[in-house]
């Protein structure tokens, strides 16, 4: 049976927590286990799927066609690990499983009550789905004493006893703030939050402590002490020089060795980390840069477009340069044509991403326009490549161009899916409908037409996959007459309805997706598309 690690956060969000248990997975996984991790959100959100980015940054989609939590997103691109549905729950969705069974009867007449009903479904959820895997990593989101993480803390409370001695472990994240008027770092908030976690009947084994100054040896003992945990469990986590030197900090400060001793492992292999120095190396020690201009809606914040934004560095560490990105709103560019030269004359490339609704798709037209004229390298994803195939029927004379996603139009070239192809068989969807959960989510193939651009970016492939979110498709019946004007359909769905790929022979670097290669993208494993986009960047940067 697994072990199992409870990753719990207090003093105040945004500690970080996802990196940390993303970083400890791949510190496991170096040492030859087998890890797999978890998010456990307290909102009432059944998924983040109809979530604002605003609200909640970007919406991490699985290859099982889960919208999950982007912490998902640190924990595969950290270990590797494809995440699946089983591994995102929100108190949403527990509910919505436990009232559904409720309405049947399925409880005979029983009182339904938080205790246990809700905390047996989040223990159920933990426990499930185990594998082969030496480690699972629940992280709990929130902090310590909201209201509605109450239930799970309970359920690890519950778990902690109901599982062996050794099989469990409390990691917990606090913050040691530095107070400059004093000169010091503060340990009252830590204690007060393991105070708080003990209260609840959890005492952490190990407390991760993030702060901007080096904790000296006699705070890290005075934080054991009132905390009740060995001197060597207080973990300083330091800022650190980018995310990915993270797993090697904490190596550093002994959090692995720590955790293994906690569960009683004596033999553990020793951490092969050489990937992790490479991919370091490669991101501290670049050999040029790209500046890439990004022109999109939600561009205020940045976890918005989260895989997206570490697609691009990886795609930077294949090519061992330093990507520059400048977020740029698109909606400037709907008020003033002039301000589309200034602004993007100066990329080395432009990308169009993934993106809702009507508001600046005219900026990212635009955009494209200026791409393709001006032989900039392009790069239009999901939304970008609808914008793509707009401004190709644009230019080609059809000024009525748009999508039905923005309103009523006698030119609908991107439209509304109403049918397709699953494995589990032939979906259908109605304008009007659900809007949670009802996209065509998650993994689909695509097939290559041979000799186009992207099957050589592919490295020859014939067939991939790819994972999709999205309501709106380019519609088939416009291929004809955009490809006698330049845009070809390079990839399409197996069945030949759906046109997955676009691309431009006649330029430089001119390529639009349906899906989301950004979210399948690792730092030791550069997404093709990203690696050979920024590839392309660099041979511009070098024409101007
Ligand atoms: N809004 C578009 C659609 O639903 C694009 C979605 C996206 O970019 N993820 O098809």
């Amino acid at each position: 049976m697994a072990r199992y690690i409870f990753i719990t956060g207090g003093v105040v969000s945004s500690l970080g927590k996802g990196l940390m248990a993303a970083s400890l997975g791949a510190l496991l996984q170096a040492r030859g286990y087998k890890v797999r991790i978890r998010k456990f959100d307290p909102y009432l959100n059944v998924d983040p799927g109809t979530m604002s980015p605003y609200q909640h940054g970007e919406v991490y989609v699985t290859d099982d066609g889960a919208e999950t939590d982007l912490d998902l997103g640190h924990y595969e691109r950290f270990t590797g690990v494809s995440a699946r549905q089983s591994d995102n729950v929100t108190s949403g969705r527990i509910y919505q499983q436990i009232i559904t069974r409720e309405r049947r009867g399925d409880y005979l007449g029983a009182t339904v009550q938080v205790i246990p009903h809700v905390t047996d479904a989040i223990k159920a959820f933990a426990l499930a789905d185990q594998g082969d895997h030496d480690f699972i990593l629940c992280e709990i989101g929130g902090t310590v004493g909201d209201i509605e993480s109450l239930p799970f803390m309970e359920a690890i409370r519950q778990l902690r006893n109901e599982l062996e001695p050794d099989q469990t472990l409390s990691v917990h994240v606090t913050l040691v703030p530095y107070i400059a008027a004093a000169g010091e770092l503060k340990t009252k908030p830590t204690q007060h939050s393991v105070r708080e976690l003990a209260s609840l009947g959890i005492k952490p084994d190990i407390l991760l402590c993030r702060a901007e100054h080096p904790i000296p040896e006699s705070d890290r003992r005075k934080i054991a002490q009132f905390c009740n945990v060995r001197p060597e469990a207080v973990i300083p986590a330091l800022d650190a020089s980018s995310i990915y030197a993270v797993p090697l900090q904490y190596h550093g400060e002994g959090l692995d060795d720590e955790v293994l001793r906690g569960f009683g492992i004596t033999d553990a292999p020793a951490p092969d980390l050489s990937r992790w120095y490479d991919i370091v190396d490669r991101y501290e020690n670049p050999e040029g840069e790209v500046t890439i201009g990004v022109v999109g809606k939600y561009v205020g914040l940045q976890d918005a477009y989260k895989s997206l934004n570490e697609a691009l560095v990886h795609g930077g560490m294949a090519n061992r340069v330093k990507v520059k990105i400048k977020w740029i709103d698109a909606e400037v560019f709907e008020q003033d044509d002039d301000a589309i030269a200034a602004q993007l004359e100066p990329m080395h490339a432009i990308l169009v991403p993934g993106g809702f609704g009507e508001r600046g798709s005219e900026g990212k037209i635009a955009s494209v326009r200026f791409a393709r004229e001006r032989n900039v390298p392009f790069f239009g994803i999901c939304l970008g490549m609808q914008m793509a195939c707009i401004e190709a029927a644009r230019s080609a004379g059809n000024a009525n161009a748009s999508s039905t996603e923005f309103g009523p139009t006698d030119q609908p070239v991107v439209g509304l899916i109403t049918e397709w192809m699953t494995a589990e068989g032939l979906q259908k969807r109605e304008a009007g409908g659900d809007l949670g959960g009802t996209m065509r989510l998650g993994a689909y193939e695509a097939v290559l037409t041979g000799n186009s651009h992207v099957s050589g970016v592919y490295g020859g492939a014939a067939r991939i996959s790819e994972r999709h979110r999205h309501r709106y498709e380019v519609n088939a019946a416009y291929r004809e007459p955009l490809e006698r004007d330049g845009l070809v359909f390079s990839g399409m769905s197996p069945d030949g309805l759906l046109p997955e790929i676009v691309e431009r022979p006649d330029h430089p670097w001119f390529i639009g997706v349906q899906f989301h290669p950004e979210l399948k993208s690792k730092p030791f494993a550069p997404h093709p598309l990203f690696a050979g986009f920024i590839a392309a960047a660099l041979r511009q940067s070098r024409l101007v």
